[in-house]
């Protein structure tokens, strides 16, 4: 059933077509039109989603008001019925009304579900084609990526100007098989395909580098029309979507959860700071199956680890650090050569940021927490010489940690008459949302310095404990971005930019606190000053020894 011919990008709207068309919904025409005039100068291809609107028809000769005011726009109308997942309760004949007068107000191109278009008859569809409007056959398959090629199929006896293949990713591997589809159909140049959901994000941007015509995007963060939806400033922004092509190198941060990490906003910034051709994305799985087969399926050039893989990933590795290997975790992994290597940054994160502000050797230092992060303390501190105390709320795991690494265990009530140079902070209390209460009083700040690996909220409430007494502060961000720039050189072999990564994660962070504001603390107190003390000790990359 399908055709060898070619289809193509009708001619006219060619120039017109950018790689990212912005969805604009509203509950009323005035908002929709509100929105549309404040995106339209930076995003001249719009989506209006009519669908969201009560009275889908009032709303025409606004738009035809809208198209006259900007000549620019490209328009697509969208009034999709709710059984296919948009929020028009009308028939299949309302919906074929609203298309036609939505190009008759000169929209250039109009999105006809394939269920609808299979409902119409002929003369029915040529009434829409004769108001010269291009055409996109839509299908949403809001469960599952199934044969993408029978979908396809269906669309082709409505010879559409435009294909759009939505199905919902499970997985990371269904977005394999869209770019596979794309691939095959790389002789057509108007199909947008694009999973939906969390595991699809990545298609959002690899879509478009597989062949898909181009993508959707959110107007704003929040003002999502499909499960997964990126916003346009994002992906044009951090993500440089106009710039992604074949040539472009990927990288990733894979775990879970991983939407709010802002690990691609920091990453995607240093490669464009550094002009490097490449792009950061969340690869969200919890199955490091599914991550190894996207890996081994997709270029993809390196990796950043987050949890819960950082230690079943080890069974994979070529080779991996030494301090990987003790630790039984890594957080990096560098593909060369078709093989992937294994290293921890997390402890060049914590070691990195003290030892601008002391020497380990001979320090003494308490660890909270036993787990991941406070594995790579231990043993990073340890390896550096630093005499180490751990203090855990499950003492077995303190013990166990302590046997592997040559450190001691501490009790809570030994704290406060111990003297120590540094406390470390490696458990999840003090994060934003995490109500637990804290492991230390003020009293137990024995200390000449708090560093508090949790990194959100800028300032925890131990920070503020210890910034009351006048102790000096590490904060999580300083690991963070510390993390994240020893990676950076492992991936490019180029010196990380730091400051610019610090800045976009505080400008985050704070925007995200102003957006959702903990509640205000007992004590009244300045906001922490978080300065770029960094130098950069770029290296070139390195194979790492032999695994043990
Ligand atoms: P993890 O492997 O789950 O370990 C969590 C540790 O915290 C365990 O030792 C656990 O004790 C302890 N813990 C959890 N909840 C507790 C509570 N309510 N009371 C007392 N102890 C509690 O997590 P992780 O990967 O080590 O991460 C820990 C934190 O470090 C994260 O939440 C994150 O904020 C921070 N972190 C920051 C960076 C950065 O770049 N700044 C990087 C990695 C991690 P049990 O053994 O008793 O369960």
């Amino acid at each position: 059933m399908r055709t060898n011919v070619p289809t193509v990008v009708p001619q006219s709207l060619r120039p017109r077509i950018g790689k990212v068309c912005v969805a604009i919904t509203g509950s009323t025409s005035a908002e929709m039109f509100e929105k549309a005039s404040s995106v339209v100068k930076e995003s001249p291809f719009l989506e209006f989603r009519l669908d969201y609107l009560d009275k889908p028809l009032l709303a025409l000769p606004k738009l035809k008001h809208f198209l006259a005011d900007n000549t620019a726009a490209t328009v697509i109308a969208t009034c999709r019925r709710e059984a296919f997942g948009g929020k028009f309760t009308g028939s299949v004949a309302a919906e074929l009304e609203i298309l036609i007068k939505a190009a008759e107000a000169g929209c250039q191109i109009v999105d006809l579900e394939l269920e609808s278009a299979e409902s119409l008859k002929k003369p029915e569809i040529v009434k829409l084609r004769d108001t010269g409007v291009a055409i996109i056959v839509s299908h949403h398959d809001f469960n599952a990526t199934k044969d993408l090629d029978a979908v396809f199929a269906r669309m082709e006896p409505f010879a559409p100007d435009f294909y759009k293949i939505v199905p919902t990713a499970k997985s990371l591997s269904d977005n394999v098989t869209l770019m596979r589809f794309l691939e095959r159909m790389d002789h057509h140049s108007n199909i947008i395909a694009i999973c939906m959901g969390e595991p699809g994000i990545i298609s959002r941007v690899l879509g478009v580098r597989s062949g898909s015509a181009f993508t959707f995007a959110a107007a704003t963060a929040g003002e999502e029309t499909g499960p997964g939806q990126i916003a346009a400033r994002t992906l044009i922004e951090t993500y440089r979507i106009d710039q992604v092509d074949q040539a472009t190198k990927i990288y990733g941060v894979a775990g879970n959860p991983i939407r709010s990490s802002l690990s691609p906003l920091m990453m995607n910034t240093a490669f464009r700071r550094e002009t490097v051709n490449a792009v950061y994305l969340a690869l969200q799985t919890t199955k490091l199956a599914d991550l190894l087969k996207l890996v081994h399926e997709i270029p993809i050039q390196g990796l950043s680890v987050t949890m819960p893989l950082k230690q079943e990933i080890m069974a994979h590795l070529e080779r991996t650090d030494p301090l990987s290997a003790k630790i039984g975790a890594c957080n990096t992994v560098l593909r060369q050569d078709g093989k992937l290597y294994g290293f921890n940054t997390d402890v060049a994160g914590i070691t990195g940021p003290l030892e601008k502000r002391m020497s380990i050797r001979g320090a003494k230092i308490l660890v909270l927490g036993a787990g991941g992060a406070a594995r790579a303390a231990v043993f990073g501190l340890r390896d550096k010489g630093a005499d180490v105390f751990i203090l855990n709320r499950t003492p077995e795991t303190a013990q166990k940690l302590a046997k592997q690494s040559g450190a001691k265990t501490i009790k809570k009530e030994a704290i406060a008459k111990t003297p120590f140079d540094v406390i470390i902070n490696a458990t999840p209390i003090g994060m934003a949302g995490n109500k637990a209460t804290q492991l230390l009083e003020a009293k137990d700040l024995n200390t000449k310095l708090v560093f508090d690996l949790v990194y959100n909220p800028l300032e925890t409430p131990l920070l503020r404990m210890a910034r009351q007494q006048n102790i000096p502060i590490i904060t999580g961000i300083e690991m963070f971005v510390q993390q994240g720039a020893r990676q950076f050189e492992i991936f490019t072999g180029k010196p990380a930019p730091e400051e610019e990564m610090l800045r976009v994660v505080i400008h985050a962070l704070r925007q995200q606190a102003e957006a959702a504001p903990e509640p205000e603390p007992k004590s009244t107190t300045t906001k922490t000053e978080v300065k770029p003390t960094f130098k950069s000790t770029a290296k070139a990359p390195v194979k790492p020894k032999k695994k043990a």
